[in-house]
């Protein structure tokens, strides 16, 4: 797959709306990048601009390899693309339409029936190459939709939300299938979604977005263990934020004080802790204490709620072999990596 640069692209619509601040971003050959973000964050318009539906606002250009692609039109470009809406050809069978993109490439007939047959293998849509696209389901149209996009062999492979439309077994199914499929093929490919659990098990890196803007760009650990600010922190998973004055390089909250790392003095500072990163121990053991308001039970682990410890109410994941109920006092252990003190804002 191909480089792609994307250099300044801004984009104001003609009726005023900002949906993108001018962004730089580089795309590694043959990674997967996400664009991660709640609804009308610009995800889509960032695809569009690299797609060549687009175009950005003075100032900005997309380069693939190094070629300026800017004002190439989008039949040019050699992406593929797949949207929430399967946009199949409703009158062609699976397999034609699969083959579509390589017919109007002039591809004979016989190349072409092998390489739909690779694609059916690779997206697990064997026997059904002769059905029309309203006797499959959405799971198989969605299938038939991915390797449609792939069967031309795009420089760059854009999805936006593909599984979004799918119900959850499926959208589990298929995104563990997408990875596999999208690590095998070694496709360059940005992926849209607004979904954080899509993002971690999809992304080499993410781009996590918010109004327009990038947020932060990182591997998934970093977005998770590290997120640069408060956005970042509560849109990726879960997160405790907690407010305290620092001194001595701790953090002092109603129940107790936690150790940091490296943390400049500060009378009113900004922290996350992630809920599985609190231990429970014996209340006589512990620097922060707590009551134990309410426990469920979510099978793999327990997900417990416990007040008093610090200026509000702190989730923590417990593992489901520890034995507390609510009302109970109990003692919190927080190692001080697992503290990230973010920025105020
Ligand atoms: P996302 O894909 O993250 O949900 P979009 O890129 O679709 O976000 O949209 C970003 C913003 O730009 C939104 O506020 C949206 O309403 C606006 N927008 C998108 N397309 C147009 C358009 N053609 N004209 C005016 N505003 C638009
Ligand atoms: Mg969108």
């Amino acid at each position: 797959g191909a480089a792609v640069h994307i250099e300044n692209c801004g984009k104001t619509f003609p009726d005023g709306t900002q949906a993108l601040a001018p962004a730089s971003l580089d795309i590694v050959s043959g990674e997967t990048l996400v664009l991660l973000g709640p609804s009308g964050c610009g995800k889509t318009t960032m695809l569009r601009i690299i797609a060549g539906l687009e175009t950005p606002d003075a100032g900005g250009r997309v380069l693939f390899d190094r070629t300026d692609m800017t004002a190439v039109p989008i039949e040019q470009r050699h992406v593929g693309m797949v949207f929430q809406s399967y946009a199949l050809f409703p009158n062609m069978t699976v397999a034609e339409n699969i083959g579509y993109g390589l017919k109007i490439r002039g591809v004979d007939k016989a190349a072409r029936a092998a390489r739909v047959a690779e694609m059916v293998a690779l997206t697990n849509i064997g026997g059904l190459e002769n059905r029309r696209i309203d006797q499959l389901s959405g799971g198989q149209r969605q299938r038939v939709a991915l390797a449609r996009a792939v069967a031309v062999r795009p420089r760059v492979l854009l999805l936006d939300e593909p599984l979004t439309a799918l119900d959850a077994s499926l959208r589990d199914r298929l995104r563990s299938e997408l990875n596999s499929l999208l690590r095998s093929l070694g496709i360059t490919a940005i992926y849209v979604t607004h979904d954080q659990a899509e993002a971690m098990e999809l992304g080499d890196r993410i781009v996590v977005m918010r109004k327009g803007a990038i947020a932060q760009i990182g591997t998934p650990r970093e977005i998770y263990f590290a997120p640069q600010n408060r956005f970042v922190a509560e849109f990726v998973g879960a997160a405790n934020i907690v407010e305290g004055p620092v001194s001595g390089g701790r953090l002092t909250l109603p129940g107790g004080w936690l150790a940091l790392n490296d943390a400049a003095d500060n009378a009113a500072a900004v922290a996350m802790i992630r809920p599985e990163t609190i231990g429970i121990v014996a209340e006589a053991d512990a620097f922060l204490r707590g009551m134990v308001e309410s426990v469920a039970f979510i099978g793999d682990r327990q997900r417990l709620v416990v007040t008093g410890a610090a200026n509000k109410p702190l989730t923590v994941d417990a593992p489901n072999t520890i034995n507390v109920r609510a009302g109970e006092r109990v003692g919190l252990s927080v190692t001080p990596q697992a503290v990230r003190v973010l920025p105020k804002e």
